[in-house]
Order: structure tokens, then sequence, then C-alpha cells
């Protein structure tokens, strides 16, 4: 394989662009900056022709694995393919050539698509008020447990702690603290993967301020204790807050207004089909009930005769959360998304994600143990006990899959399953990219009941080999060159 990249191929005098002839006149330099600002040496750059450009990116682009290359089932994080029209409408001059500053009767359809935003996800989520700010789901989690605080704020008593179940995301517990509850209870999950109700009740009291529930749960399980959890919660006159990042499984089926639940945050970059991984611009709106209207963060976007405008007058708001009106871009993306399915496909990426999910349960099961035997969701997890004691853990197992060029699933979380392997995958796949994993599942097992030794130095094929991750990240070096 011709592997040579940009830095290589550098010719002197080889071009790949010409620029155009400037239509503004050429000044010096120095009239805009210090003489020691200015190189002494042109800058190195590569120069190449164009195709050697284009194919140095394609190029780097194969090495790491990626939703445009193929399948990517990692459990939680809703790795659905991102529909390329996305782009293309939020790359139309008239959204990306905008200033937050500028005057809003040049900004109407910016605000047009922010409301009508809005309206499509609180239809789908049931609520009545939402704020599209945060940045990210754990954002939205911070906001939607401020909102909690100024609930209890303004009836004058202060509340310190948060309920969890152990199932949750690691954010959950993480935001509660950072909003300042002092007090995060764990609460353990039966022996059917759902809350336990009787130590539940044992953990209510007056100084509960919310439950922070995920529908389905990471396990892949729905929650089907939600009326008594209500009733507990408001013996105490506490509040219920949804982790919504697994949405994908309830689109146009289940409302989380209507089963109770106060606020939740959403993530466009999970089931909105909004790109995320690489700490790109995300998005996590946090939708709520009459309770928590009048907390959300400024400015609301509203309609008016006058047409749209981003009100600022709410004197009980917790305040703002993002400069501006948070990642604008990622809004485009998910209007598309939502508009492009209608009202008759929002149901069906639910009802795919879970049929998908369900298919390779049942197909994988043959091989692999279940973390839990209740019916799943959009996810299960599966566990790699049987394997391990051949030799090869879930670890072993997720490298191997690599040399198959699929993403392994999440690994080792949620923690109540040993050698958990959790799987998502999606609607968005076709059967025969499902049958291709579980036949490379079945393969890599069969591979372990045979040598599981071989598998301890997987991935083979890949540019880089095992790494050492905590390693990696904590001394990051992103240099091409090696030293
Ligand atoms: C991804 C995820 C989050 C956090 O979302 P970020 O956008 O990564 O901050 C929270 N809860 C669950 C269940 C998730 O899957």
């Amino acid at each position: 394989m011709y592997t040579k990249l940009i830095f290589e191929l550098s010719k002197e005098g080889r071009v790949g662009h010409v620029l155009p002839t400037p239509d503004v006149p050429e000044h010096d330099l120095n009239d805009f900056f210090p003489e020691t600002m200015l190189r002494s040496q042109p800058a190195n750059l590569p120069q190449v022709a164009e195709n050697e450009v284009v194919r140095h990116f394609v190029n780097i682009s194969l090495l790491n694995h990626h939703v445009d290359k193929a399948f990517y089932p990692l459990g939680s994080c809703t790795m659905k393919y991102n529909p390329k029209i996305n782009e293309r409408l939020a790359s139309l001059p008239g959204f990306t050539a905008l200033h937050p500053d500028q005057p809003e009767n040049t900004t109407q359809g910016a605000l047009e698509l922010m409301y009508n935003l809005q309206e499509y996800l609180l239809e789908i989520s049931g609520f009545s008020g939402i704020t599209l700010q945060p940045a990210a789901g754990a954002h939205g989690e911070l906001v939607g447990l401020l909102l909690i605080q100024k609930y209890h704020k303004m009836k004058k008593r202060t509340r310190s702690t948060i309920l969890v179940p152990d199932s949750a995301h690691g954010t959950n517990p993480a935001s509660a603290r950072i909003a300042g509850f002092k007090k995060v209870v764990s609460i353990p999950s039966d022996s059917e993967g759902r809350v336990d109700m009787e130590i539940l009740k044992s953990h209510v009291n007056e100084d509960v301020a919310a439950i922070m529930l995920t529908n389905p749960s990471t396990l892949g399980i729905f929650e089907n204790q939600i009326v008594e959890i209500r009733a507990l919660m408001d013996s105490v006159d506490a509040l219920m807050y949804m982790d919504g990042a697994n949405m994908n499984a309830l689109f146009g089926i289940v409302r989380p207004g209507d089963l109770g639940f106060d606020v939740m945050h959403l993530n466009l970059h999970k089931s909105f089909s909004t790109p995320h991984g690489g700490g790109g611009p995300g998005s996590g709106p946090v939708a709520v009930n009459d309770k928590l209207k009048e907390f959300l963060p400024v400015p609301i976007v509203v309609k008016s005769t006058n047409g749209f405008s981003l009100k600022e007058d709410y004197p009980n708001s917790i305040g703002t959360v993002h400069s501006f009106a948070g990642n604008f871009g990622m809004y485009v993306r998910a209007f598309t998304y939502l508009t492009m399915l209608g009202k008759e496909g929002i149901p069906q990426i639910a009802r795919h994600s879970i049929i998908s999910a369900n298919y390779l349960r049942k197909r994988l099961s043959a091989a692999y143990e279940l973390g839990y035997n209740a019916p799943t969701m959009h996810e299960f997890v599966l566990s790699a006990e049987k394997q391990k004691k051949m030799g090869a853990k879930a670890l072993d197992i997720a490298k191997r899959l690599l040399d198959y060029g699929v993403h392994p699933p999440t690994i080792y979380f949620p923690l109540i399953v040993k050698e958990a392997m959790m799987i998502e995958p999606t609607e968005t796949e076709s059967k025969e990219m499902l049958d291709f994993f579980v036949d490379a599942m079945l393969a890599i097992n069969k591979e372990i009941e045979e040598d599981a030794e071989s598998l301890h130095k997987a991935p083979f094929t890949t540019p880089v080999k095992r790494l050492d991750e905590a390693g990696a990240a904590r001394n990051l070096d992103v240099n091409f060159f090696k030293n």
C-alpha cells in the first residue's frame, strides 16, 4: 500500500492551488504587526499537488474508525449515521456567516429555525418549556439540576440529596456534585436490572431534591415502576430528572413528560444525528414542565406578531449557561434531521433501533452470556465472563474486533455487569451489517475456544496496536513527526 503522507511528499515548486489576485491594495505587513512578530523565514509548509493533498486527508481519515467507514455499536453513545444533508444545510452561508450580535430583524430565519426546533423537541418529549443552550448532555444535567435547586430555593428550603440508580451514566452523580448537592445516593438495581424499590423507599426523605433516572436505563431496560417512583417523590415534593440520552428507544412512542418526569436533557449529538466525538461542539437541550419553566436560562426565543426575538426578561431565570444562543450549527443539523423524517419517520427510528438491538441480542446469546434477562430496548449488555474463564476478556474481544473492521462496543460499563460489553446498533444499520458483526463476534468466540492466548496482542491490522490508554490520555502527543 502507498502510505506516504503529505510532509514526506513535498517537492520545491510543486503547486496544488493558485490563489486569486487580491482585489484589495497590498499592504506592508509592518503597517500592522511589530517587526518582532513577523517571520524571518517563510513557513515550512509542504509543497504538493492537489491530488496529493486529497489523498493525504483520505488516507489519514481511514487510520481511525468512524461511522462513515463501518459499524460503530458503542453502547450508550448512539453512534448513528449522520445524514450528509445535515452538513449541507448547516454550511449554507446564510447560517455560517451570521454574527450573534446582528440586529434581530436580520436574523429572523435563524431565530425561526431555533423556535421550530424547540417546538419539535417539546412535541417529542412532552414538556412545556425548553432551552437549547447547554453544550452537551452533562451540561444539560447540570442545568436541569440547577433548575431543581431553584425550585426548592423558591420554596425557601435547602435540599442536599440526589438519588441516582447504580446503572446511571457517570455524569449523573458528577453533575449532581458540581451543581452543589452534597449527598449523592446510589440506588442499587434489582435482579431484573430495574430500580430496587425497597432500597429506594428507605432513602426517600425531606432532604431529597430529586431522583435522576435514565429510561431506558443504560442496561437498555425500560423502567416500568415510574408511577410508583413518582408517588414516592411526590410524598416529599422531590422532582424527577430524566437522563434523556437514551431517547433513541422512545422517539414517537413514549413522551417522558407524559410519564411524569419534571425535567430532562436531550442529546442532539446522539439521538438527533448531529456528529459527536472528538471534542467538537455538542448540544444538550433541557426540557421542563410548568413547575420549572420560569427558571429556564435566558435568552429564550419567542414568537410574536412582530416575528421572532430573544427575550431576556425572566426575573426567576437561573441566568445564562452558554455564550449567545448555544451551538447553533447543531440546531440546523437536528432540525434538518427531524424535518426529513417527519411525523411518520420519527417513531420508526425507535422501532428499528429496538428491533436491531433485540436481533443482535438473540443471535449473540448463542455464544455470550447476557448481563440481564429482561427484554431490552435499543441497547443491551453482554457479559464476557465465559470467555474470560477461557482466557480472553472483554478488552481482548474489543481489540480483536478492530481487526474485523468494526468499532468495539462500550466495555466495562455499566459497572454492575462483570466483563460488560454494551452494544447499541442504532436504527441506521442494515441486516447485512448486523449479521457481519454477529459473525465477527462468533468467530472471535471460536478463536478464544481454540487459542485464547492469541488474542492478547490484538489488534494486528490497525496502524497502532495496543496502546497504554491511560498514558495516551495523560501524555497527549498529537505530533505527526516522530522525534
Ligand atoms: C452520553 C451520555 C451522557 C452525557 O452526554 P455528553 O454529551 O457526553 O456530556 C449522559 N447520560 C447518558 C446515559 C449518556 O449516554
